[in-house]
């Protein structure tokens, strides 16, 4: 069974609920469903518990094997999925005062009733602000961690980052690399072609960096040009190689620049995590490598060798 439903917004909600609620009670007799679930969601702004909340009280209502939730939020895709899918199912795309709030699905070996799916339909126009509310919040929390130049993570964004990434290395034992990329004379750039220009470049710099990069690598602007990336998995040789990539990738930028066009390089400095070492060391190491490439005379990479 196939049907596409459109929670919609707008002045008749709450008539529509208040009609929804009056057929839902007709076919079945929990009657304060929406206050206690209303009550367990307005306690959290997590997308996830909440999602999770609203499975659990629908499942006491309409049973399902599998609930599927998507959206996709300040430019990531969030998921929830719990249970294992069925033949059937019904499918609701959430929207609130003309924005959308994500797709959610049930799955399950029989068919649904009418009455099952009038059920649903008035849990989900019940919880809709509440999971408006908790979307917005991770677009906020979001845009806190995002350049907003360049629409990559910024300098808060690696720190929190280069600290789960510590205590992963610590756990599991596995190589993890940092590169430092900073622009080579940068500030000429700006001094001859102005701000704008440079605004352009760092912006198709990161653009590049995410081309040239692994889906599981993330990149950061940290600095004014100065970009990071972090890559887990990666030991020392390998980030050299990315590093080399990354300089051949911003190399590669053309901007119109007057009568030629205008290039930039870029110099990388690499240091692989050593075990127990803190965050800031990590970042201390590859900014002294960095130092290194830009005293060797630029566009080039240095890695602050793990064994001396
Ligand atoms: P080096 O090769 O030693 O890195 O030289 P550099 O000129 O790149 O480095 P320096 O630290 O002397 O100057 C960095 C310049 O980066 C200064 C500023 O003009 C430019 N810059 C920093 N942030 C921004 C920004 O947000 N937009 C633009 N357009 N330029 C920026
Ligand atoms: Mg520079
Ligand atoms: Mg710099």
């Amino acid at each position: 069974m196939k049907n596409l439903t459109s929670i919609q917004p707008n002045t008749s909600r709450h008539a529509r609920l208040a009609e929804l609620k009056q057929s839902f009670q007709d076919w079945n007799n929990t009657s304060d469903v929406m206050p206690q679930m209303a009550r367990r969601l307005s306690t959290t702004l997590s997308l996830e518990t909440q999602l999770a909340i609203l499975a659990e009280e629908m499942a006491a209502i309409v049973p399902f094997d599998a609930l599927n939730y998507r959206h996709r939020i300040a430019r990531q895709d969030f998921v929830f999925s719990t249970g294992m899918g069925g033949p059937h199912r019904c499918e609701y795309r959430l929207s609130l005062e003309g924005h959308q709030y994500g797709t959610l699905a049930l799955h399950r070996r029989q068919r649904f009733t009418e009455e099952e799916l009038t059920g649903v339909e008035m849990m989900l126009s019940g919880v809709i602000c509440h999971i408006r509310n908790a979307c917005r919040f991770i677009a906020i929390e979001q845009a806190a961690l995002t350049d907003s130049l360049t629409g990559i993570g910024n300098k808060r964004a690696l720190d929190e980052d280069l600290h789960r990434a510590s205590a992963l290395a610590e756990r599991h034992g596995a190589a993890w690399s940092l590169i430092l990329c900073d622009l080579d004379h940068f500030k000429m750039v700006n001094d001859t072609h102005g701000h704008v220009v440079g605004d352009h470049i760092l912006a198709r710099t990161a653009e590049k960096l995410e081309q040239a990069l692994r889906n599981s690598d993330s990149v950061y602007r940290f600095g004014g040009e100065e970009f990071a990336v972090l890559l887990p998995h990666t030991n020392e040789h390998e980030a050299r190689d990315v590093a080399d990539r990354l300089r051949a990738a911003i190399e590669s930028i053309r901007v119109d620049g007057g009568e030629t066009p205008l290039t930039v390089t870029a110099s990388c400095g690499v240091a692989v995590r050593l075990s127990d070492e803190q965050p800031e060391q990590w970042l201390a190491r590859s900014d002294e490598a960095l130092y290194r490439a830009k005293s060797a005379g630029r566009n080039c990479t240095r890695v602050f060798a793990s064994i001396s």
